[in-house]
């Protein structure tokens, strides 16, 4: 079956490619089919705005950690930002500008939420089914579903009984009032010390319950001023020069994460002076210090965070949480805490991002049965027994040191090379040959073996089995070298049958 290059009227027949998500992901694949003059797609929305990560997490304080001249799409700069760490609502914004100027929206089925995803052999198309019963079909499915995008919720004793107010940091109810309230945070990774500083200033009182402290650099934050957005606007190259600037900085973490992990001792010390400087008390400076390798888990920046640990209205506590009550929170020391409000800044299900049931590939295999020993993929893209598919921050793209952006768009461009290719040879059908999947992960897996990541600690890029199935390990230059073109060889290809 040959497709029509143009965007059908009827949602029901077959497209030459289905994308699901509308992050960073999905939206830029959904830009780079439009500017190569592809648009027989859909793009589908559980949600009724674009913006992926970036709209779910509205927490007081969110921000990117990664500086945003870098952090936004090549082919589109955008002058305007405030902060050289630009906050949530203009990411969120600086997306939705993105969809709207690239004219994506005749694309867009938003309260579309994807329930299943299936290969049909005969006619090697997608079927794709949503939870209101509509199905879509495609030759191509792009899987923008994001890493770390389903919350996840710790498994505490007594829980269910819990009468006052919670919520997961990525759903947070603006509607609550927290002035004066006693708020419970459970987490202090990224996202909780972001919004903690943020509560602290509102709440009554702050308890912080800390499993691992997590390493924490000084933030080089600052405002960007009106004369160099002027300057930014008028002579792109400029701001093009920072990204380029700010792009090897950052690859230059790569040494101690991967190539030589004893390198870490000289940030760590500036961690550690960072703890010394803002935190006087001898005794949180030793709560908020960590045991492990420093890298080991992701490496956070704030300049806010230790202040607000340093208030009289927050606690950091450490012991481990024995019992939830209707009204309050008890420790294993037996202490009780009053509690308004609980707080999850328990992060997502990095590991098994998706459920059961929600990909079935050739034969009718769940994605998850292929992934019994952990999420694996070629150039974290494509994955053997699932042709025709094609995920983006898939397993192994996740960086520690960079910008994912980066990564998404290294990605696209593959995806993108993928589908000229199919059109141009006339093929119905590409599928990953499995020793080439095994090949390229049995050598990433051995450069992960020597990274700082396998240091020791418990992180959610390690998975039960201490397998790491999340990052990349390594320059980001080398994935983008490797995702450049996509090369026919390393799948199994059919053609489009041709009726006499
Ligand atoms: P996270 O980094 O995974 O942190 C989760 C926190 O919850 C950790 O402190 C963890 O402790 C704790 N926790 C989890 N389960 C627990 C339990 N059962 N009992 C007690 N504590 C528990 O999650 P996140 O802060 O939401 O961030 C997730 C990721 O999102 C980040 O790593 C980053 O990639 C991304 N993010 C990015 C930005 C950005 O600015 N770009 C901002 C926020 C988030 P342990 O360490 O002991 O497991």
């Amino acid at each position: 079956m040959a497709f029509d290059a143009r965007l059908p009227q009827d949602d029901s027949a077959p497209l030459s490619t289905l994308i699901i998500g509308t992050g960073f992901a999905g939206l830029g694949m959904a830009i780079r089919l439009k500017q190569e003059g592809r648009t027989d797609f859909l793009v589908l929305e559980r949600a009724d705005s674009v913006g992926g990560t970036w709209r779910d997490n509205s927490y007081p304080g969110c921000a990117c950690d990664v500086q945003s001249h870098l952090y936004s799409f090549s082919f589109e700069p955008n002058p305007e930002w405030s902060r050289m760490f630009a906050p949530q609502p203009e990411i969120k914004a600086y997306l939705e500008r993105c969809a709207d100027k690239y004219g994506i929206a005749p694309h867009l089925r938003f309260g579309t939420d994807v329930v299943q995803a299936r290969y049909d052999e005969d006619a090697q198309l997608w079927q794709v089914q949503t939870r209101d019963g509509r199905v879509f079909k495609a030759r191509a499915l792009v899987a923008g579903l994001g890493g770390l995008s389903t919350p996840a919720y710790p498994q505490l004793k007594g829980l269910e009984k819990f009468k006052g107010k919670a919520f997961h940091s990525a759903e947070w109810d603006h509607g609550y009032e927290l002035q004066g309230k006693r708020i419970a945070v459970i987490g202090t990774g990224a996202s909780a010390i972001q919004f903690v500083p943020q509560l602290q200033k509102r709440a009554g009182q702050v308890d912080l319950y800390q499993r691992t402290p997590p390493w924490i650099m000084p933030k080089p934050d600052r405002r960007i001023s009106a004369l160099e957005r002027a300057l930014f606007k008028r002579f792109p190259l400029a701001q093009q020069a920072i990204r380029e600037a700010i792009y090897w900085s950052l690859e230059g973490r790569v040494l101690g994460f991967v190539l030589n992990p004893k390198v870490m001792k000289l940030p760590e010390q500036i961690a550690r002076w960072h703890i010394r400087r803002q935190i006087k008390d001898p005794a949180l400076r030793a709560k908020v210090t960590p045991d492990f390798a420093f890298g080991c888990k992701r490496v956070l920046i704030s300049d806010d965070y230790y202040p607000a640990l340093a208030q009289a209205n927050v606690d950091v506590i450490t012991d481990g949480i024995r019992e939830v009550k209707a009204k309050s929170i008890v420790t294993s020391d037996g202490v009780e805490r009053p509690v308004d409000c609980l707080i999850y800044g328990t992060g997502f299900k990095a590991q098994d991002p998706l459920p059961r049931g929600a990909i079935f590939g050739r034969g009718g295999v769940d994605l998850l049965d292929a992934w019994k020993d952990g999420p694996e993929a070629y150039l974290g893209t494509s994955i053997h027994g699932f042709p025709n598919l094609f995920m983006l921050v898939g397993p192994n793209t996740g960086l520690g040191h960079s910008s994912m952006v980066y990564m998404i768009e290294s990605q696209i461009a593959y995806v993108l090379d993928a589908l000229k290719t199919m059109t141009a040879k006339g093929l119905s059908e590409v599928e990953v040959k499995a020793e080439v999947q095994a090949r390229f992960n049995a050598g990433m897996q051995k450069q992960l073996g020597g990274a700082i990541w396998a240091s020791g600690c418990k992180s959610w890029y390690v998975n039960a089995q201490g397998k790491n199935t999340t990052l990349w390990p390594g320059f980001t230059f080398r994935f983008r070298r490797a995702t450049r073109h996509f090369k026919l060889a390393d799948y199994d290809a059919q053609k489009v049958a041709t009726t006499a």
